[in-house]
């Protein structure tokens, strides 16, 4: 049997890491973190398409400029990962309609601001899926969600930070206002950098490890670090946690820090003897999970437009969601070095030069649209993706020559991309999945209540639990000091 450990970490994405480390440095020697996977890093994810990294995960650092900093930002600053500036601004001037017809701006500006009028109205009356129609094209359902991080806000501009984030329908497409403080935006600014190193956004995570676990030439070779340890069991009682992984393995510790996702935390992946409390099921299942896709496609050259104002395009089809934002990659990504703040405004003049030859394009699903084209074959998402071209940009332009399409919600080790608390619930629900069950403590971005959704969200969620996990400690052994002095 393996000597038992103080504390193990489930999980080796942002937040298990960020606990991990805090442990480490406060002279917790003895911890072990199990990952399911084959890698570190969790939904930060890189891999090499064509000539170039992608990120089928994480993509931007949100959050940057405002008052306070943000944690991630700092550390990437520090690495000098590369980071390019994401102008939403233009999106709404790039709409092609399914004959590949562009949409006026001035049409598609009025009938846009039309539609946020009268969706913030609605709101304000608190009435919720209702349709309307304003404008003979618009063609509302008022929903409430969380941002989509590429494209929150496109060009309501975080206005009016007092009320609520809006997603509604326009020509049949779906935009997201943010209507309510964003705590990403309103402490640590209302910029969008999107990671555009060929070492990826896991770069900062492997640094993240290098501080605390032995490494040698870019490998973690630390045995407190073990991969491909897949937890199903989680036995816990007053005197600590016995931890069982799907090849047989078992692990004793004191504590145990579960950073698995939400979307994990819903499935039967991991069961819990006792079985957790009611409370705790319960608002666990009272947060909804959100998929977000990004699938990369490669052409031999660029038919696209591109240029200042072209970072985005956006296909308006009756079914909603359907491949409807577009980004060329070699656009996304120019390539600054991030040392001084003061070049990232310049990088955005930059964009052109980065990846010139990279020819790709990302096309954006979510939820039920991310779900239908994880459980078809590549080939026919790659079908569905250029007929949606063709209409927009003619019958003459290439073939895909590949595809890459990630799937996080067939992943069982993820199960979703990130936590989206119902705009309506109160803090209870996040408070009852962040809280610890006896030695069982919980982290990961969904239990972050400013950031839950975002890396800096894992990040501080990570450094919080593992607070929390010390100050217990603490008392165990400020009890066994009485104990002994009794004796
Ligand atoms: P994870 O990274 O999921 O780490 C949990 C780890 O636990 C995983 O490695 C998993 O393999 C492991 N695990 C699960 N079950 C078990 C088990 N039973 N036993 C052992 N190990 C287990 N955030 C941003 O800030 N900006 C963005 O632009 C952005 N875009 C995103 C785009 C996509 C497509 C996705 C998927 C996410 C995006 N996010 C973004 C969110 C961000 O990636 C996450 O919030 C963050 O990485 C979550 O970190 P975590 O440590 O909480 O969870």
């Amino acid at each position: 049997p393996s000597p038992r450990s103080s504390v193990i970490i489930i999980g080796a994405g942002v937040s298990g890491l960020s606990a991990a480390k805090v442990l480490a440095e406060n002279g917790i020697g003895d911890l072990l973190i199990l990952e399911a996977s084959d890698r570190i890093g969790g939904r930060i994810r890189k891999e090499k398409f064509g000539d170039v990294s992608v990120e089928l995960g994480a993509g931007w650092i949100a959050g940057v400029g405002g008052k306070e900093s943000n944690p991630v930002w700092e550390i990437a600053a520090k690495l000098g990962l590369r980071t390019c500036f994401s102008d939403y601004s233009n999106a709404r001037y790039n709409i092609y309609d399914r004959s590949g017809k562009i949409f006026p701006s001035g049409i598609a500006a009025d009938s846009y601001k039309k539609a946020v009028d009268s969706a913030i109205q609605k709101l304000k009356g608190r009435e919720s899926n209702c349709v309307e129609d304003a404008t003979n094209r618009t063609d509302f359902t008022l929903q409430v969600e969380q941002p989509i991080f590429a494209f929150p806000c496109l060009d309501a501009k975080k206005s009016n930070a007092n009320e609520n984030i809006l997603v509604f329908s326009f020509m049949h497409l779906e935009f997201w206002i943010e209507v309510e403080p964003i705590s990403t935006y309103v402490d640590f600014g209302e910029r969008e950098f999107l990671v555009a190193d060929e070492r990826g956004y896991e770069y900062l995570l492997y640094k993240m490890a290098e501080e605390f676990l032995f490494t040698s030439e870019g490998k973690i070779l630390d045995n407190r670090l073990k991969l491909n340890k897949v937890v199903r069991e989680l036995q816990h009682s007053r005197n600590g946690v016995t931890v069982k992984t799907e090849d047989g393995c078992v692990y004793e510790a004191d504590y145990v820090i579960l950073s698995a996702s939400i979307g994990v935390l819903q499935s039967d992946l991991i069961s819990f003897r006792p079985p957790l409390p009611r409370w705790k099921t319960e608002a666990i299942e009272k947060c909804d999970v959100m998929v977000y896709t990004k699938i990369f496609l490669k052409f031999p050259y660029k038919f696209w437009p591109c240029g200042p104002g072209k970072e985005f395009f956006i296909y308006a089809h009756e079914r909603r969601g359907y491949y409807t934002f577009w980004q060329p990659l070699n656009t996304a990504i120019p390539g600054i070095h991030l040392k001084l703040a003061a070049d990232l405004l310049l990088c955005h003049q930059h964009m052109e030069n980065a990846y010139p030859g990279s020819n790709i394009l990302v096309v954006t699903l979510t939820n039920d649209e991310s779900k239908r084209v994880e459980s078809q074959s590549d080939e026919e998402t790659l079908k569905e993706a250029m007929v949606v071209l063709r209409d927009m940009f003619g019958t003459d332009i290439p073939d895909a020559t590949d595809i890459l399409v990630p799937r996080w919600w067939n992943n069982r080790f993820q199960r979703c991309s990130y936590s989206n608390y119902p705009m309506i619930s109160n803090n209870q629900v996040i408070n009852d999945i962040k809280a610890p069950v006896g030695r069982i403590f919980f982290t990961g971005e969904h239990t972050s209540e400013r950031f839950n959704g975002y890396v800096h969200g894992g990040h501080l969620a990570g450094i919080d639990t593992s607070k929390a996990v010390l100050e217990e400690m603490r008392k165990d052994e400020r009890q066994n000091d009485k104990q002994n002095q009794n004796f």
